[in-house]
């Protein structure tokens, strides 16, 4: 065990060292999507080889507790058994076959009478794309081109959303990837969150050409930057008076928070929904739900391309029913939200000694451990440079105990029903230990 500069405690990984050194000859960067690079904590990237209930298996065979949960599919854990059944059941009646299926009845039935408001449902296979999809149909919808967003949410990788807030009060952006035209995002608007006088204001210069507002109500991609219910409000009263569409994405909240996802905590029904991550039960799917007269825009019936060769695969919607149907016959959400209160419950005195600021900020299952000076920010605030690295430090001085967390300081960690009241414990031992070696 060598000691870095940083005071964390890196164990060697030759096995992942010698896949990262192949992948990055033959995929750029070695990783399929940026996150999983550890580019924000420095080291190699750990390939895993399996894993089960709550744990994973790294490809060196070292066992971690998973606090990351594939960024929130796995709300059952690890190859839970009643999800394996399904898909091997499925895929022993052939994978797709590119027509309809009942299984797509089954998985949007159940979309449509959990979730408030919405009677349709069309399924894709990401959260990307269910995003670009019900942007689209709002602009359809509305005959309007703006759309408008908030700095600090992630809606997926369609080009119109790839934009970061402009400078000052510009409510204009710039793209936030190379590739993106700026004439991609000439009809996105960027306001912050938690300022219900920008929004105001924003409405009041461009209301009349707004299709849509699309926000994660619990933005939990940049940190968890939780928002006051009355901001969300205001939000939904000014696109119904303007006629603009609320779209809530929920690909993370969604079937987590609870079964009608963050709309019926809040009891803010909006007029679309997108979903992703849990709805697919680790399996690709997507979705996207709205009311009748508002679905009905898309092709077939309308005049609204949208299409999938993959959408509602017989394998990937079997994933998805099983794993809903565990969560509502064991009063999953009930027990998502206990679990999370005991970490709570575990976490505040170990995070009161800590040597520099650590709070935790949770949602139900959902929690972040944020490094910022006072707590619990609204906006997305920058972490300062200092914070990152003491992340970085305390990252691989839990993997080395065997936690796995989110490989970014930005990102929020996930619990499911395989996580037990000891896993917990271990967790939270683990870090008053890691705490203190960073002293
Ligand atoms: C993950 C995520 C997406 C994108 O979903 P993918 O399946 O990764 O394309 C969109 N919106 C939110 C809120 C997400 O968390």
């Amino acid at each position: 065990m060598s000691h870095s500069p940083d005071g964390d405690r890196r164990q060697p990984h030759p096995r992942s060292e010698q896949l990262y050194e192949r992948a990055t000859r033959v995929i750029p960067g070695g990783v399929n999507s940026p996150v999983r690079a550890f580019r924000a904590v420095g080291g190699t990237p750990l390939f895993f080889e399996s894993g089960s209930g709550a744990y994973l298996k790294d490809a060196d065979g070292r066992s971690y507790l998973d606090l990351v949960c594939s960024w929130g599919p796995l709300i059952l854990g690890h190859a839970h058994p009643a999800v394996v059944e399904a898909v091997v059941r499925a895929c022993h009646d052939g994978t797709t076959f590119g027509a309809p299926c009942a299984a797509e009845v089954e998985l949007a039935e159940r979309v449509v009478a959990s979730y408030p408001g919405i009677e349709q449902v069309r399924l894709v296979s990401s959260g990307t794309e269910a995003v670009m999809s019900a942007i689209r149909l709002a602009r359809a919808f509305t005959g309007r081109d703006l759309i408008v967003k908030f700095s600090g949410c992630y809606h997926g990788h369609a080009d119109h959303l790839l934009v970061a807030a402009g400078s000052g009060l510009a409510t204009f952006g710039r793209p936030s990837s190379a590739g993106v035209p700026e004439a991609f995002i000439e009809a996105t608007r960027v306001l912050p969150l938690d300022d219900e006088a920008a929004a105001e204001a924003l409405f009041a210069r461009e209301g009349d050409r707004i299709a849509a507002v699309i926000i994660e109500p619990v933005p939990a991609n940049h940190g968890l930057l939780l928002q006051r219910p009355q901001f969300l409000a205001i939000l939904r009263a000014l696109t119904r008076h303007y006629g603009a569409l609320l779209i809530f994405d929920e690909v993370i909240s969604g079937f987590r928070l609870a079964r009608g996802g963050a709309a019926e905590q809040l009891m803010i029904v909006p007029d679309l929904a997108t979903f992703g991550k849990v709805i697919g039960g680790g399996m690709p799917v997507g979705a996207f739900a709205g009311p009748r007269h508002v679905m009905a825009r898309l092709a077939p019936d309308g005049d609204t391309y949208q299409a999938g060769t993959l959408s509602g695969n017989p394998v990937a919607m079997a994933s998805g029913i099983a794993t809903l149907d565990v969560l509502a016959a064991e009063d999953g959400w009930e027990k998502l939200e206990a679990l999370g209160a005991q970490l709570e419950r575990l976490l505040q005195p170990v995070l009161r000694e800590a040597p520099f600021p650590v709070h935790l900020v949770r949602a139900g299952s959902l929690f972040w451990l944020s490094l910022h000076e006072d707590g619990a920010p609204r906006t997305a605030a920058a972490l300062p440079r200092q914070a990152a690295e003491r992340f970085a430090a305390l990252f691989h001085t839990l993997l080395a105990e065997g936690i796995y967390l989110p490989p970014s300081a930005y990102e929020a960690c996930f619990l499911s029903l395989a996580h037990t009241a000891a896993d917990l414990e271990r967790f939270a031992q683990a870090l008053r230990g890691a705490l203190a070696t960073l002293r």
